[in-house]
């Protein structure tokens, strides 16, 4: 019966069961009833995924390190970074908002990143595990979480209202954040869990057979 249930899959869209059949890379796998894409492999798509993860966290140090914005009025000036606003707000009493910046701004992100890391480095050296699984979940259940290009984007309607009121300088911590939410957003295009749990399954068996591919799974 547990092998009858691994030998089909459901679409996605249609809940059509369609049986699993090895698919080589490069190779799409949609469905014969509403052609949605079931099933996707891309060569070296763990290698790409860990080359993003470690562009990502190279820019996060200066994305939250350098003044992302300058202000200056009556001969005052003032840089901020993202970590100073979120402290800012903690000064101001605004304690939610103030926590939402720290999670969803800072934690978050460095989270993905992280894990994105930790996963493709586990399958390209072969570590497995089931520390790699629980990374697997996190990552899944962390996804849609990180809010970065929220605060860019109230930084650039920050900009727009003020900029006839006081002089602005554009940080290169605001351009390195333009380039993080980039990278960001490609690794999470190029994470295919798929592929993935295919991999992390074939380092779970005895005699992997590497000639079928992630719809075999
Ligand atoms: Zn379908």
């Amino acid at each position: 019966m547990q092998q009858a249930t691994q030998d089909v899959t459901a679409c996605h869209e249609c809940d059509l069961l369609i049986a699993r059949l090895p698919v080589a890379t490069g190779q799409d796998v949609l469905c014969p009833r509403c052609n949605a894409r079931l099933f996707y492999t891309t060569a070296n798509g763990t290698e790409r995924v860990m080359a993003l993860a470690i562009a990502g966290l190279i820019l996060f140090l200066p994305a939250n390190m350098l003044p992302i914005l300058t202000l200056k009025v009556l001969g005052q000036s003032q840089s901020e970074i993202i970590l100073n606003s979120a402290l800012s707000l903690f000064d101001g009493d605004l304690f939610l908002v103030a926590i939402l910046i720290l999670l969803f701004a800072i934690v978050v992100p460095l989270l993905q990143l992280l894990l994105l890391f930790y996963i493709s480095s586990a399958l390209h050296f072969h570590w497995g595990g089931r520390l790699l699984r629980l990374a697997m979940h996190s990552y899944q259940h962390l996804r849609g979480w990180g809010m970065l290009e929220i605060y860019l984007l109230g930084t650039l309607v920050s900009i727009i209202k003020l900029k006839d009121i006081a002089q602005l300088e554009i940080g290169l911590g605001l351009y390195c954040l333009a380039a993080l939410i980039l990278i960001i957003t490609l690794s999470s295009i190029m994470f295919n869990p798929h592929q993935l749990w295919h991999q992390i399954h074939n380092h779970r068996r005895p005699n992997p057979d590497k000639s079928k591919g992630v719809a075999d799974a």
